[in-house]
């Protein structure tokens, strides 16, 4: 969504509440806020300062800061919010969804929406880095991933992708880092969901990929290094089981891979990818229980065979060995990622969907793999159903063979029959003026055939559903056969395997999460509310936009807003993560230089102490990587900088910066910076991940960026979902606007001169928006500075009680960090052994999920407490800080050795406990150390988890359950 900045900045109509201050007794403002008034000054106190403004004018640099309230309309209650997004709500339109593309209606198990979707020890989890507090989720994921390998019927499959067509486009890239052909030629099926088409080209364009979209009964080039087919295709067909296996043939002969985009749900009654040659299968998982939301979020896939696994790109969990030797879970191959390989990596996704495959493999579970088949051939009967009426009531149906979707010809009688069905509440697919597209899916009932029908003017008296599968191409093969798939049929079973689960995992509803650049904060209930009604959940994104004027009328808003809070003139809601914002951006600024005539500014300057994303994604919008040293106290380089643009003048693109620094302070020097990359003929892109800094106090689009992405599920309230969902909003100032994100098939999405679509639904993950929209409702202009200024004063409130303690590595202004601070634990680490593993893991006994270990920083710990921790919780977590120095003093002292010290056995098990002990240190020390509560204690189910074994022995679906047996 493109919203010039100053089309509204002022109240819409609908929003007119009464004014609330975040003072007054109904507002949400000191909800979201942790520390009430009373604990902000000791807080203050202990900072040194009298208030939140002398304090934030001493952190912030004056240069950067804006005076005066941000244009947003006054603050509403969680009630006034409420009615508003029912109102918003109202005006959307929440069809029969036949229209099929890749998005499916279906049934979500009631005891998996409010058991996982609306359940916050699912969706406040963090991504599983401290796998011995995230079992639970590591488990559902090892389904999901075993769930994918079983039915696309290869080796390994990840957790997960973004959305399908952004699977397919990371199944390009893995093809032709593995393909041994030497061309740049992709083959496309052109029965490929449209969308997928249309985000290979924008991916492809930037990386000099050549897209070859044709019709593959025509045979294949002589050249090539991947080909794509759809399956079943776009339109609906099944082709003879032979075609499936000559194209993977053709490919190997050619040196190239083979990728098959395949429907989850057919494939539990086809055959499957890998028993016809398939070296990739990608695609979707929606259909498995996830509401259609207008486009998203839900967890795409992508499958390999053996051999490519080190390759895969995106989050893998893998099963490992904790310190006992028992199995336990952890994320595999971790080197592959972004923030290790950096510009190498093999991709730049970092945010997946958690939350959404966690849904989806809790589907499969639920329902086994008879129920699956049994929803499939309901789903195939209704199919053969319609396509038996048409025929007997004269109508073509063009393809013989189908699995869910019927095609008929209907000569210039498409736009009348799909009208026909919209008067009956169906929406139907039109492919012209001839061509009407049937998707029938879990929720089509008979009823809805006859409606179907109707609007052909058939009656509907439905005759033999038989089998329109082509004679070979039926799937014989066994899937879901683990014990996980078998076990828990009933409610009550499935109730209590996902209590179990999610009772192994810690979370923000058991506390703090000070995670370093991710911004844990509160994740309202009332912003979640509306995720999961009917009227945002239920509306396909190729619904006809007059089905969706709610949906536009929030997302309308919501760019507005955060263009006003950014300083931007423009922002682009579709990108579904940060890493997906920062392609965007990137590329936006790739083809304002070409538009200028300068296609030769390739060159991306990142600064070292960068997100790894950053780099990865220059790479992916085809730029050059040169890094900009930084200086001993952690600023960037303005020397080293001043250098790298001068020698790379000619060719310069951009910088990617982010704000404030990785180091957690606000650089001075910022305006400095853009200028010197302006005066050399860069852009400057402001990575926004920290704005949370920011809000308020200063705007990013005014201080010299050209353009940024934000991230909703880090400023912005979208829950983390244990490693996603996520939106990644690009803004951007007036010049870059006409090369935003667009979509071909929805034209109000973006400009008609954008770059092309970066995910597949126009609006992206559009469902969460709401939880977004609904945050910066309630807390208004004075809300979110306050907000601010108090995250500011938690981190420095932190830094200042532990800098007796630990060194406090970098600060900016005034001795003050930004809104969060890097403890330093290396030379404790060089005096006793200590490592900050150790540290992170005591922290679990303690009753804490770590901080962000290493980042930016080898050797260091990054703390954001946010402003949602009130101070009780602060200190709790200090005072462990605290305590833990006293362990490792204790360790210095001679007291331990450092390998039976309390750190380094740490997590301790409840089993630990009340088997032998031959420890030096005692089991109430191992458990209940400082102020450990004792009621509500977390224990962590496993001790420490020994990766390197697991990636040595990589296995990545559900072992055995005799594994588990001691
Ligand atoms: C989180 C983060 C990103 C990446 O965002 P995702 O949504 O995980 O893709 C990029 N840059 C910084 C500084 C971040 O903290």
């Amino acid at each position: 969504m493109t919203v010039p900045a100053q089309s509204s900045t002022s109240s819409p109509s609908s929003l007119s509440s009464p004014p609330s201050s975040p003072s007054s007794p109904s507002s949400f403002a000191p909800r979201h806020i942790g520390p009430a008034e009373s604990e902000q000054a000791k807080m203050l106190a202990e900072c040194g300062y009298g208030s939140l403004d002398a304090l934030v004018a001493a952190a912030v640099p004056p240069a950067i800061r804006v005076s005066g309230e941000l244009s947003l309309p006054e603050a509403a209650s969680e009630e006034e919010a409420i009615r508003e997004l029912r109102a918003l709500a109202s005006k959307n339109r929440p069809m029969t969804q036949m229209i099929g593309l890749g998005y499916h209606d279906t049934v979500t198990p009631a005891v998996i929406r409010r058991n996982v979707l609306e359940n916050p020890a699912w969706y406040t989890a963090y991504t599983p880095y401290q796998p011995e507090i995230s079992q639970g989720r590591l488990e559902a994921l090892l389904n999901f991933q075993t769930m994918v390998s079983d039915l696309t019927g290869l080796a390994t499959a990840n957790a997960s992708m973004l959305d399908e067509p952004t699977a397919v486009a990371e199944a390009m890239m893995l093809m032709r880092r593995a393909s041994k052909a030497k061309t740049s030629t992709l083959v496309v099926d052109d029965e490929c969901l449209p969308q997928t088409v249309s985000v290979l080209r924008t991916r492809a364009e930037a990386v000099g990929i050549d897209v070859d979209v044709r019709d593959l009964s025509q045979g294949l080039p002589e050249e090539f290094f991947g080909v794509v087919v759809q399956y079943p295709g776009a339109s609906g067909v099944l082709r003879e089981p032979g075609f499936y296996a000559r194209i993977g043939e053709a490919a190997h002969e050619a040196k190239a891979l083979y990728c098959v985009a395949g429907d989850l749900l057919a494939l539990t009654t086809v055959q499957a990818p890998g028993e016809f040659g398939a070296d990739l299968a990608a695609g979707s998982s929606q259909r498995f229980g996830v509401p259609m939301g207008y486009g998203g979020p839900h967890a795409g896939y992508l499958a390999v065979r053996e051999g490519l696994e080190r390759s895969l790109p995106g989050r893998l969990v893998g099963v490992s060995v904790d310190a006992a030797g028992a199995p336990a879970y952890r994320l595999a191959l971790q080197t592959r990622e972004q923030h290790i390989r950096r510009e190498k990596a093999t991709s730049n996704i970092c945010t997946a969907q958690v939350l959404l495959a966690v849904m989806a493999s809790m589907y499969a579970v639920y329902h086994g793999p008879d129920g699956l088949k049994r929803i499939a051939d309901r789903v195939h009967g209704h199919a053969t159903a319609v396509a038996d009426a048409l025929r007997r009531g004269g109508v073509e149906v063009v393809h013989e063979h189908f699995f869910d979707t019927v095609l008929a010809r209907v000569p210039g009688r498409a736009d009348a029959v799909v009208a026909a069905a919209r008067e009956a509440g169906i929406n139907l697919g039109a492919d012209g003026p001839d061509l009407v597209r049937i998707a029938c899916d879990e929720a089509t009932s008979p009823r809805i055939v006859e409606a179907v029908l109707a609007a052909f003017g058939l009656d509907g008296t439905s005759g033999e559903a038989g089998r329109a599968i082509p004679a070979g191409l039926e799937r014989t093969t066994e899937y879901l056969t683990h014990e996980v798939f078998h076990s828990h049929r009933s409610e009550t079973a499935m109730l209590r395997y996902l209590r179990r689960l999610s009772d192994l995992d810690y979370a923000l509803d058991r506390g703090m999460i000070p995670l370093g650049s991710c911004t844990m904060k509160l994740n309202a209930t009332t912003e979640m509310e509306a995720v999961t009604w009917p009227e945002f959940a239920n509306i396909h994104p190729f619904a006809p936009a007059e089905d969706a004027a709610g949906y536009r009328e929030l997302t309308d808003q919501l760019s507005t807003w955060l263009a006003e809070v950014t300083g931007y003139h423009s922002v682009s809601l579709q990108p579904n993560a940060g890493s997906q914002g920062e392609l965007a951006g990137l590329l936006a600024i790739r083809a304002y230089h070409r538009a200028n005539g300068e296609p030769e500014r390739d060159v991306c300057l990142i600064p070292s102490s960068a997100h790894g994303t950053n780099a990865a994604s220059a790479v992916l919008a085809g730029m050059r990587v040169v890094v900009v040293a930084c200086t001993d106290d952690g600023d960037i380089d303005l020397a080293d900088l001043r250098a790298k643009a001068d020698q790379h003048r000619d060719t310069l693109a951009a910088i990617m910066v982010t704000y404030p620094s990785t180091h957690g302070v606000y650089e001075t020097g910022i305006s400095e910076l853009a200028e010197i990359v302006h005066e050399a003929g860069g852009q400057v892109y402001v990575d926004g991940a920290n704005l949370n800094a920011l809000l308020g106090l200063a705007k990013p689009g005014e201080f010299g960026g050209d353009v940024s992405h934000l991230n909703l599920h880090k400023t912005f309230c979208i829950p983390h979902g244990g490693g996603g969902p996520g939106v990644g909003p690009v803004a951007v100032r007036e010049h870059l606007a006409p090369y935003l994100p667009n979509h071909p098939q929805f034209p109000g999405a973006g400009p008609d001169t954008g770059v092309g679509p970066i995910s597949g639904a126009p609006y992206g993950s559009a469902s969460i928006l709401p939880i977004s929209w609904a945050y910066v409702r309630m807390m208004g202009s004075a809300g979110l500075t306050e907000a601010t200024q108090v995250a500011v004063l938690a981190a420095n409130y932190v830094a200042a009680r532990l800098s007796p303690h630990y060194p406090v590595l970098y600060t900016g202004q005034n001795g003050l960090v930004a809104h969060e601070c890097i403890i330093d634990l290396r030379q404790l680490t060089k005096q006793t052994g200590v490592t900050v593993d150790d540290v992170a893991k005591r922290l679990i006994d303690y009753g804490f999920h770590a901080p962000t270990m290493s980042f930016p920083v080898a050797g260091t710990f990054m703390v954001e407490p946010t402003e949602s921790e009130d101070l009780a919780e602060l200190d709790r977590f200090c005072e462990a800080m605290i305590s833990i120095r006293r362990e490792i003093a204790e360790v210095a002292s001679g007291t331990w050795e450092v390998e039976r010290s309390p750190l380094r056995g740490a997590p301790h098990t409840a089993e630990q406990l009340a088997g032998d002990w031959d420890l030096p240190y005692d089991r109430m020390l191992a458990v209940y150390p400082g102020r450990t509560r004792a009621k509500g204690k977390y224990f962590s189910p496993v001790r420490r988890i020994e990766g390197a074994y697991g990636d040595r022995n990589l296995v990545c679906s559900c072992p055995p359950v005799t594994d588990f047996e001691s």
